[in-house]
Formats: C-alpha cells, structure tokens, sequence
C-alpha cells in the first residue's frame, strides 16, 4: 500500500523533467503536493496530470532565490494542507556556461541565486514546519557537483551542486534532532529540459572539450536517464522504507560517473 498517504510534499521545480517525474511517483504514492515552479503553463499541466490520477495538489508560483517569495510559499504550502512532511529542493539551472576568465561576476552570482541559495532558503523555509512532526527533504545535486568535473565552462553549476551536498550534509546533522531527514541526490544525465535553461558562449564552444567517456553513453545502459527514474528514488527517500537514512550522498546514474 502506498505508504506516503496523507503525507504533504512540496516540490521545487516541479513543472518540467526531475520536478515533475517526482511529483507524479509521489502523488500516485498518496501524497498531497505543493508544485513550486516558475513557470505557469508548467504547473498547471502536472497539477491536472496528477488530478487524472486522483491526487491532489496546489500550485505555488515562486522564484526560489527570493526569500521573501519561498518564505512565503513555504507557509502557504503548510496553511494549505495543515502539514508538511516532505520537500523535494529540486529547481536548478545550468546557467551560462563559460570558461572562468570569461565568466561574469553577475552570470556566477545567478547561477549560485537559483542553485545553491534557492536551497538554503527551502530548506530554511520548511523548518518550522517540519520540527515538531519530522520528515524528509531530499535535495538535487549532480554527479557535477561530486566527482565528475570533466566539462569545461561548468565552473559556476559545479560549484553550486557542490555547495548543495556539504549543505545537505551540515543539513542532516543539524535537523535529526527534529527527526527531519535531508539527503542528496547526484543524477548523471537525464532527458529534462535543462537545456532550456542553459547559455554557452561562443568562446566555450572554441574550445575542445576534453571528453572523458563517449558521449551518450554509459555503463548501465546506452544514452542518459529518464526522470521517472529519479523520481521513484524520490520516493523512496521521502517514504518511511528509508527512515534510518540520512547526510548521505546517493548517486542515480548508471555509472556514468565510474568513467
Ligand atoms: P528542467 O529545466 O527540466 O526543470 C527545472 C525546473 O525548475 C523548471 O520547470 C524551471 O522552471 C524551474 N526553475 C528554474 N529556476 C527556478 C527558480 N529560480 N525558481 C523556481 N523554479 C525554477 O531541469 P531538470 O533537469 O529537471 O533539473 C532539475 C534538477 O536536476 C536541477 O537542480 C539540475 O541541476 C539537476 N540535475 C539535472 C540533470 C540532468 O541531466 N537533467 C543532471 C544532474 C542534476
């Protein structure tokens, strides 16, 4: 049986790819959801994907690196259902990339806005309405932000999705005295829509690349992951099947970062 019924979960990001995938395991899980995203039509259309599955959930238009915004979608998300017991700090973007002497101090600023601090302030956010219960919050990282440091121009997303796990890390220590969980996960490729958000350069793409592994592919199966498969780690993570795991940094990626 579903074990996450009647639990709320508020999700980052979660009109498109990782977001999204998640949102629908966890509503067709039981859950009730908090979408937090963007973009309107986004949200909207996972709202009605997962009224067809008969789950609920409210939409929250926030941009994650406003304090004043995600404080507020936080309370809300709470005042809507009354609790809250899991947050999925997913939203991110890759921002532009670029080599580092040609990176804008304001372009390395927004990239550490939407990623690293849009983390912080969630997770911050979230606290007074998860001490007294506990709960789960499981944040995106990347295998970018871990041990795969091969691309050039990545300088600014790297360094936020590792900022995302020594948070994640100091997150979990601080909080299991509310019996909150944190946990991180680091996905390797995945088909989302990302790249919507990315803005290279034409001085990155001068440069060669040192590709480490064919691109596409990887040891488990051949060309990236698809989002429903995070989401089900998702799942897992926010569920009591996972209670006694916490600060742990857990990789979904077919061994792409073995390479
Ligand atoms: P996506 O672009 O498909 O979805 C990201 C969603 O976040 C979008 O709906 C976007 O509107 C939203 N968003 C972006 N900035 C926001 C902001 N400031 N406030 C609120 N919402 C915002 O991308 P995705 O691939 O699903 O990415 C989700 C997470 O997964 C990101 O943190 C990303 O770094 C991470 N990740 C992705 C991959 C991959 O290959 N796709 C690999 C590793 C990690």
């Amino acid at each position: 049986l579903p074990d996450l019924k009647d639990k709320v979960a508020v999700v980052t990001g979660a009109g498109s790819g990782i977001g999204r995938a998640a949102a629908l395991e966890l509503g067709r899980q039981g859950a009730r959801l908090v979408l937090v995203d963007l973009k309107d039509e986004r949200r909207e259309q996972v709202k009605a994907e997962l009224a067809a599955m008969k789950a609920e959930a409210v939409t929250l238009d926030a941009d994650l690196s406003d304090p004043v915004r995600v404080q507020w979608a936080f309370d809300e998300a709470a005042r809507a259902w009354g609790r809250l017991d899991i947050v999925f700090a997913n939203a991110g973007i890759n921002g532009v990339l670029t080599p580092i002497e040609d990176m804008k101090p304001e372009d390395w600023d927004h990239t550490m806005f939407v990623n690293l601090k849009g983390t912080f302030l969630s997770v911050k956010y979230a606290i007074p309405h998860m001490k007294e219960k506990g709960g789960s919050i499981i944040i995106t990282s990347s295998i970018n932000g871990s041990r795969v440091f091969s691309n050039f121009g990545m300088s600014a997303y790297s360094t936020s999705k590792a900022g995302q796990v020594a948070f994640a890390k100091m997150a979990a220590l601080e909080l299991a005295r509310y019996k909150i969980r944190v946990n991180v996960i680091c996905p390797g490729a995945i088909t989302t829509h990302i790249g919507e958000n990315t803005h290279s350069t034409p001085e990155l793409r001068k440069i060669k690349i040192p590709v480490q592994y064919p691109e596409g592919s990887m040891p488990l199966e051949h060309g990236p992951g698809k989002p429903e498969q995070v989401g089900e780690l998702v799942a897992f993570l926010a569920s009591g099947a996972s209670s006694h795991i916490t600060g742990t940094e857990l990789f979904i990626d077919g061994a792409e970062s073995l390479l």
